[in-house]
């Protein structure tokens, strides 16, 4: 007797599937691509929140930081596909294979990822997948890095006199980067790269080499938006050095641009953070 609201309970699978006659065919479940923003739960959007609390199983990153999967309902099972400390991620193949078993099983899947799934984030490789597969996809938009980071960082992409528009560039391919730093150095605008990290000194030599001033302002954000972000700047020929000496760690972004000084005015997340921090040790 005991059994069963445990099972019940344990997996919403078993409820839904109690639900299909045994001999009507099984209607197939839905995928909700879903960006769960850089890491502050509040950055959450409704319609992201709502569907985490109504999915039957949620699928998740490692980009999604553990307070959001705080907010994950306790009954709802949940499988990790991230990187593991010290192993491989899980191949998107897999993913792909394990999102339309679920959904052919008629699950709804919430398949969450950091920041937004159609910045780097393989979103737009998992929706043509399921499509193919006459699985019915929906994506719920999230707050990328580019921009989440560098609000929490107080750097504005685009100002006034500083800045005309931002790109966001990954440092990352699958195979050969293509990348046209003439293009990159010309604009005169701000630079985003996405896990840039363990690139940033072929970035920094790359976008000098191809004209960018030297002394352009370049910060580096660590885990933004989180109670632990960094942000440490300096100067574009600096940037390699930063990385080393600081020793940053991945998540990061760096951002390459004249707006970068603004934070010097703007950095109201860091302010915020000592000022608590003085008054808890007051
Ligand atoms: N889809 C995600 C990006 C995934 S690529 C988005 O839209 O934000 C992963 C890279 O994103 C990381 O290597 C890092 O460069 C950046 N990133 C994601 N979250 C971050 C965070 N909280 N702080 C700093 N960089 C972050």
């Amino acid at each position: 007797m005991s059994l069963i609201p445990k099972i019940a309970n344990k997996t919403t699978e078993v409820v839904s599937f109690t639900s299909v006659a045994v001999n009507e065919p099984r209607q197939s479940g839905r995928v909700s691509l879903v960006g769960a923003g850089p890491g502050d739960p509040d950055l959450l959007t409704v319609k992201a929140l709502r569907v985490i609390q109504q999915a039957d199983v949620i699928v998740y990153d490692r980009l999604v930081s553990k307070e959001i999967c705080q907010l994950f309902p306790p009954s709802t099972p949940t499988i990790y596909v991230g990187k593991a400390k010290d192993h491989h991620s899980v191949p998107q193949q897999d993913i792909n294979d394990l999102l339309i078993i679920k959904a052919k099983q008629g699950l709804n899947i919430c398949r969450l990822k950091g920041g937004d799934a159609f910045v780097f984030g393989r979103g737009g490789e998992e929706m043509l997948e399921l499509r193919e597969q006459g699985i019915k996809v929906d994506l719920v938009p999230g707050i990328t890095a580019a921009a989440g980071c560098t609000s929490y960082a107080g750097i504005p992409l685009t100002h006034r006199g500083l800045s005309q528009g931002c790109t966001f560039v990954t440092a990352h391919a699958e195979k050969d980067l293509q990348i046209c730093w003439q293009s990159l150095a010309q604009l005169d605008h701000t630079l985003v790269f996405y896990m840039g990290l363990s690139k940033a000194d072929m970035i920094a030599s790359s976008l000098t080499q191809a004209g960018l001033c030297a002394h352009t302002p370049v910060a580096l954000i660590e885990n933004g938006c989180c109670p632990q972000q960094r942000v440490i700047r300096g100067e574009l020929h600096q940037l390699a050095d930063l990385v080393t000496r600081e020793q940053v760690k991945s998540p990061a972004l760096i951002v390459v641009g004249k707006v970068v000084a603004l934070a010097e005015q703007l950095q109201w997340f860091a302010e915020m953070a000592s000022q608590q921090a003085s008054r808890l040790s007051a």
